[in-house]
């Protein structure tokens, strides 16, 4: 069975790693709907060429994942959802005394909580439609730590967990629950942090990228957003039907290490 025609929900998708994924289900024929917490014009703008583009179906849905009923409200006014790609993401990076506790909770809330919701309106429209994938964007720091990144490292660790819940809760039914854990990709995500570590560590910019960010990753090499997509539709293939519980690392050799 092709993904074509099928309908994937993208959690954080106006930029990053969450439009890498939109555009190659695009491209494979799935209808996608984008989401970020703006309302913009450019937003919508987006979406509609996206659909231009590889003659599907695209819609923007503006939703703010750090509250939970949003993320509900998300799926719901998507109203079907046969792939749900909890992508959406923020970061801060401070040692543990001097993090702020408010961003330490929109973190577990955007990165980690927002999953949960999404997941507990989409599974019983992946039922009633008989097929259904899961596929969480963790990270590298769902199996790993570094310092300064407590909130984030929490998050992505309870994601990863979430996931294998997931897959047990559905492991007899045509629907998986995987998660993809990347290293570093040069997305706006990973541009904003620099100043940050470059302050922590007293480095400049190419210090930074190449003995903090690329240190622990053996390739040398960032991840690409095109590669990103290409796992996420490999896990939503029938190839991957069996495939249930379980994390894929895209990060260049750094979990091996
Ligand atoms: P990004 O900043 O480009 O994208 C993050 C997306 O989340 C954006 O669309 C943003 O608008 C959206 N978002 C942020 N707050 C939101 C909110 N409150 N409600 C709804 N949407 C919100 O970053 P990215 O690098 O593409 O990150 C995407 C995911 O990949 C994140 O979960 C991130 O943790 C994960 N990840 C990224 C890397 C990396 O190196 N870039 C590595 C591992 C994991």
């Amino acid at each position: 069975m092709s993904i074509s025609g099928k309908t994937a929900v993208i959690t954080g998708s106006n930029s990053g790693i969450g439009l890498g994924v939109a555009r190659e289900l695009a491209r494979l024929g799935a209808n996608v709907i984008l989401n970020s917490y703006t309302d913009r014009d450019e937003d919508h703008a987006l979406a509609e060429s996206i659909a231009k583009e590889h003659g599907i179906t695209a819609r923007y849905i503006g939703a703010d994942l750090s509250k939970g009923d949003e993320a509900r409200r998300l799926i719901e006014d998507a109203g079907t959802c046969d792939i749900l790609i909890n992508n959406a993401g923020i970061q801060h990076v401070a040692p543990i005394d001097e993090f702020p506790a408010k961003t330490y909770d929109a973190i577990i809330a955007i990165n980690m909580n927002s999953a949960f919701h999404t997941t507990a309106v989409a599974l019983p429209m992946m039922r009633a439609a008989g097929w259904g994938r899961v596929i969480n964007i963790a990270s590298a720091h769902g199996l790993t730590a570094s310092p300064y990144k407590s909130a984030y490292v929490a998050a992505k660790h309870g994601v990863v967990g979430m996931t294998k819940v997931v897959a047990l809760e559905t492991a007899q039914e045509p629907i998986t629950a995987n998660a993809i854990c990347p290293g570093y990709v040069l997305t706006p995500l990973v541009e904003a942090q620099i100043p940050e570590t470059m302050k922590e560590y007293g480095m400049d910019r190419e210090t930074v990228v190449k003995d903090v960010l690329l240190a622990r990753q053996p390739s040398k090499e960032f991840a690409t957003v095109e590669q990103l997509g290409g796992t996420v539709a490999f896990l939503a293939s029938d190839a991957a039907a069996q495939i249930t519980g379980t994390t894929i690392s895209v990060d260049g050799g750094w979990t091996a290490l």
